[in-house]
């Protein structure tokens, strides 16, 4: 439960003031409602509050001209602003954020997520998304309900609305309805493969913003040798293989080749590391207002004793998640299984559980599971690991998240 936060909502729509005021208000928090821009002002001004939100299109001011006003005011500095608005043209969006919003909200308000929107913008949070947890192939089915059975896809949304996603498995699918059901938001979408294997980037071509003008999309991944991203990607769409092809993106599509590297990316900091797996593959590492995010998967960790161990990739890797609030990270195989499966490119679960608590991780997500395994054989590997910390007496935290799950940061 987020502590109470004073918020200010100015609206001439008196329904939609009566809405929002009664959603905050059931989840704690103070509100007070205007319909009059000066009025809310002056009120706003003699006690500054934790966030404004104000409706775009008001008589006598609009929702452009008061975000102006409100920051000409150093005594509001600290106060969250979200322009709320039913208009969906992005240089209205643009605008808005240009003048010194913190958000801009299309409506009509979704009141599943409206208290959690707010909040976030308030606590400057990142929501993080499950959208497929399975690694190689999807796995519809009975052994599957409670996981789910679509493959790698994982994003972070931030308190401004900037979306970053990683790997375009089956799971992108999901992502892209839930897309559509909150009305088409203008995306600022930035999405990281890992690598170019099947699993990873083969539903991209589902990923619905894409066909639709008005959004910016980065595709960034390793470089291939002499092969871009943007020949990785438009080579699985080329006619043959799909039958629309990348040309067709109406989005404003880039693309970036990334090697191990940092870089400013929107409202984070990212770092990159180079991966244990066939190919080039990448980990990333987000970092914002001191809170970090791994993803670290395609991966192969050889257990101590194997001969193929590699302390100084250990820790190396233990270097880059060090910390870490969520590592997200390849867990394929049981201990037992990966006797099998060893140079396969993928790690056994105890293994990758001695990392994340060499590297002091908080939460460690078992991620990338084997198409053979069913639910009940995910729920075996968490046990594995929550023995295994038992035995370090680690206090790393471990989940192994479903479908649609949805964590705070
Ligand atoms: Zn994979
Ligand atoms: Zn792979």
């Amino acid at each position: 439960m987020p502590a109470p936060y004073s918020c200010h909502l100015i609206d001439d729509d008196e329904d939609i003031l009566a809405l929002a005021a009664s959603l905050l208000r059931d989840a704690g928090h103070d509100v007070c409602t205007h319909t009059d821009a000066d009025r809310a002002l002056a009120a706003i001004l003699a006690d500054p509050p934790d966030c404004v939100l104000t409706d775009l299109m008001m008589a006598g001011t609009d929702g452009h001209e008061f975000c102006h006003r409100l920051r000409t005011h150093p005594e509001l500095a600290d106060t969250r602003i979200v322009v709320m608005s039913s208009k969906g043209y992005r240089a209205d969006q643009d605008r808005a954020m240009a003048l010194g919003a913190n958000r801009y909200l299309r409506k009509p308000i979704d009141p599943a997520l409206f208290v959690d929107q707010i909040v976030s913008v308030i606590e400057d949070r990142i929501a993080v998304t499950f959208w497929g947890v399975r690694g190689t192939l999807p796995v519809p089915g009975e052994g599957s309900l409670r996981y789910g059975g679509n493959t790698n896809c994982v994003s972070l949304g931030f308190a401004d609305g900037t979306l970053f996603i990683f790997d375009a498995g089956t799971g992108i699918k999901r992502l892209s309805d839930e897309w559509v059901a909150r009305g088409r938001p203008h995306l600022d979408c930035h999405i990281f493969i890992s690598h170019p294997h099947w699993d990873h980037i083969n539903a991209l071509p589902f990923f619905g913003p894409l066909y639709q003008a008005g959004h910016r999309i980065c595709v960034c991944g390793a470089q291939h040798g002499g092969t871009r991203m943007q020949d990785l990607i438009s080579a699985q769409m080329d006619g043959v293989y799909f039958p629309i092809t990348a040309r067709d993106f109406a989005a404003d599509v880039r693309y970036r080749s990334l090697h191990e590297e940092s870089l400013e990316v929107g409202p984070a900091h990212v770092d990159t590391m180079l991966l244990n797996h066939p190919g080039a593959c990448l980990g990333y590492r987000v970092r914002r207002g001191g809170r970090r995010f791994c993803y670290i998967t395609d991966n192969e960790l050889y257990p101590q004793g194997d001969p193929n161990h590699d302390p100084a990739y250990f820790n190396k890797l233990a270097d880059f998640v060090r910390g870490a609030d969520l590592l997200v990270i390849d867990t394929t195989y049981s201990d037992a299984e990966y006797r099998l499966h060893r140079d396969w490119g993928h790690s056994p679960v105890g293994e990758v559980a001695r990392l994340a608590d060499a590297a002091r991780v908080k939460t460690l997500c078992l991620y990338h599971h084997d198409p053979d395994q069913d639910d009940d054989a995910i729920d075996g590997k968490l046990q594995d690991a929550w023995n295994t910390m038992a035995e370090l007496g680690s206090e790393t935290r471990v989940v192994a998240p479903m479908e649609n799950g949805r964590v705070w940061l």
